[in-house]
């Protein structure tokens, strides 16, 4: 079944109208089906089904406490880059033990707070944070099992700013140095390593990429194995697309099977288990941002709709001039007119969607496509703009995930100066 499909010239969520979710919750408004959250999650465990793999969800694409609950409960491990999302797992009931901790920056409250729940592992990515985190566990009383995030210098073929496994990216270890930082990790007394993992990037459309990275990752296995060092997963990341506009990614079965088909061809392909962190494929068309029409007005040759969410809401247009569909919540039949679709925010850059051909009227509602990853997450209140309400759509029934933020909120932590 289509998640968002026209029933009736009224675009639908899992067989609800969205006019009336607008209606009742208001705009902007973030709305997400549970069952296509599910169904993408459900998708890469039967790709999985009869190998060691562990799905872990990357927080960072949609890190709502529901979003979290419900993939803990299909047995998702957590890809966290924080100890704000260590927390946040945590508080949604997630297992400790199925997080791994990936990040170029983790400080020592942070690493000491994911030393005492238990986490499964750390991705370092400096030597310099090897020996932070042997100092810390020494003090934690723990030893800290680690992987080292490997930079394969591989091109993912993506935007570059969400391109990260080139040499020239801030993250992970360089190829050409792995080998002298696994030797230091295995000398260091209160850490244990366990594995390896790279992360080359955001929003990728072919299977090649991963396939080149995994062969980095292996000659560098089998160089560690050599010497002794033996590790007992690989971690290959995130980074699977998903369709936007007409981008055409390779499946989730695809995927994994020409990864299994490699693995198999090596004698120890077997014996590890394999880890990936997935986030914008498991939520990304699983959500939409609801937006009425303010105004329509024309400068010059140009027609803008002038929308209630802007780039403080969904910031993925003007960070990165990413395409989000655009479809009205109403079909109407006038004459369509070919439009900007921008946020009241007082920036050039606070558009959502250029030169979309759409039939509309003032006070129409439209819905943001493919907003289920990186949307709210990104959000902020520039403006001073209270962020949207979330909603999840579960079999009939609409449930608030966050409110809507109120003003006073905003400045609540703020001090007037005394006197
Ligand atoms: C962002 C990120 C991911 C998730 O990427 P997606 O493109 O959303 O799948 C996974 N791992 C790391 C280390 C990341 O930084």
């Amino acid at each position: 079944m289509d998640t968002f499909c026209y029933r009736e010239r009224s675009l639908t969520v899992d067989g609800l109208d969205l006019a009336a979710i607008a209606e009742r919750f208001g705009t902007p408004t973030y709305v997400y089906s549970k069952r296509a959250i599910v169904d993408a999650f459900r998708e890469f465990r039967s790709a999985a089904a009869g190998r060691k793999v562990l799905v872990c969800y990357a927080l960072k694409a949609n890190s709502n406490l529901a979003v979290i609950d419900l993939l803990a409960r299909e047995g998702a491990g957590f890809d966290i880059v924080s100890g704000g999302e260590l927390a946040r797992v945590i508080a949604a009931g997630g297992d400790p033990s199925k997080v791994v901790f990936s990040g170029v920056g983790k400080r020592e409250d942070e690493m000491r707070a994911a030393l005492e729940a238990g986490v499964r592992c750390f991705n370092v990515e400096s030597e310099s944070e090897l020996q932070r985190l042997d100092r810390v566990a020494g003090q934690v009383g723990r030893r800290a099992p680690v992987s080292l995030r490997v930079n394969p210098d591989v091109d993912a073929g993506t935007h570059p700013y969400i391109s990260t496994g080139l040499r020239e990216n801030k993250f992970g270890i360089a190829h050409d140095r792995a080998l002298d930082a696994y030797r230091a990790a295995a000398q260091l007394p209160n850490l244990e390593v366990r594995g390896i993992d790279c992360h080359i990037g955001s929003q990728i459309t072919s299977i090649e990429p991963f396939l080149a990275a995994l062969d980095k990752l292996l000659e560098l296995v089998d160089a560690l194995h050599a010497e002794g060092i033996v590790l007992e997963h690989l971690d290959l990341g995130g980074g699977l697309g998903i369709r936007y506009e007409d981008e055409q990614p390779p499946s989730r079965d695809a995927l994994f099977a020409a990864v299994f088909e490699r693995l198999d061809r090596h004698p120890r392909g077997r014996s590890w288990q394999l880890m990936f962190e997935f986030g914008r494929s498991i939520v990304g068309n699983a959500g939409v941002l609801l937006t009425r029409v303010e105004y329509l007005k024309r400068n010059g040759e140009r027609r803008f709709a002038i929308v209630d969410a802007a780039m403080n809401d969904l910031m993925r247009p003007a960070l990165y001039d990413a395409y989000h569909s655009v479809r009205p919540v109403q079909l109407r039949d006038d004459e369509p007119q070919r439009y900007d679709v921008v946020g009241p925010v007082c920036e050039s850059g606070d558009w959502l969607a250029r030169g979309r051909v759409l039939a509309l009227a003032e006070g129409d509602l439209l819905a943001i496509g493919s907003a289920g990853a990186y949307g709210m997450a990104m959000a902020s209140n520039y403006n001073t703009r209270p962020r949207a309400a979330e909603v999840m759509v579960d079999a009939g029934a609409v449930h608030l995930v966050r409110e809507r933020e109120s003003v006073e909120s905003l400045f609540a932590l703020e001090r007037r100066l005394p006197g």
